[in-house]
């Protein structure tokens, strides 16, 4: 049986180290762009805790207008005061006194606008604590995936060093012919596997029915074959 020689016993080793390492190095080509992808995420999250404190910032700069405009009012009702001290005329002291009352219900309309936004100066703090938490803790775990993309990068990187040792050391130890014809069939495929078992007459890489001759050059003559639809190298498991 092909599958019990010791040649390709070691073809299969390297054919299965060839495949790890294919599969690694996927892995760590794909790496950069979780990456980014991440780094991205992180980005618009330390963002939205900006966006959440941002209505609260704006009630905040409204409560300050509104206290030095209530305090201009005020002061111009003491000088108004002060005038009315000092006219002689009835007529002057009335109208200073209409001045007066304006001014106060103007006062007045601003220290309820002033109470609204007290009010809601409480929510929006609220509300932004508690959105500045959930993002932080958002933040916090991309990181920490973040962190493991970088550690598995270095992982890969020496997994595929290991691997590609014990590959130059596997292909020392496959007869040369045999070799020629898996580097060839490994060019034409690009993709594994590149060797495959046949099951139920049917080649288990590309699935299709392989022909009689296959088939006897597997069984009868033992040779090194190729699947006739695929061109994978394929062999009988016993
Ligand atoms: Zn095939």
């Amino acid at each position: 049986m092909l599958s019990n020689n010791a040649e390709f016993k070691n073809l299969l080793l390297l054919h299965s180290r060839d495949r790890r390492s294919k599969s690694l190095e996927n892995e760590l080509q794909n790496l950069p762009k979780a990456m980014a992808a991440l780094d991205h995420s992180i980005a618009i999250e330390k963002e939205s805790i900006a966006i959440a404190t941002t209505e609260l910032r704006t009630l905040e700069t409204r409560n300050k207008t509104l206290e030095g405009e209530i305090t201009s009012i005020g002061e111009q009702i003491i000088r108004q005061k002060n005038k009315q001290l000092e006219v002689k005329k009835n007529e002057e002291y009335q109208a200073l006194e209409n001045e007066i009352a304006n001014l106060a219900s103007k006062a007045n309309e601003k220290e309820d606008e002033q109470i609204e936004v007290l009010i809601k100066i409480d929510d929006a703090r609220q509300t932004a604590k508690i959105a500045e938490e959930k993002i932080t803790l958002r933040v916090i775990d991309l990181e920490k995936q973040r962190v493991e993309l970088d550690d598995r990068e270095n992982e890969l990187k020496q997994n595929i060093e290991e691997l590609s040792q014990e590959i130059s050391l596997s292909r020392t130890e496959v007869e040369v012919p045999m070799l020629e014809v898996y580097d060839r069939t490994k060019k034409i495929l690009t993709k594994p596997p590149y060797i495959a078992p046949i099951e139920d007459q049917k080649c288990s890489g590309c699935n299709l029915r392989v022909s009689n001759d296959v088939i006897s050059s597997v069984l009868v003559e033992q040779k090194l074959t190729q699947c006739d639809q695929c061109g994978r190298i394929v062999y009988v498991e016993r």
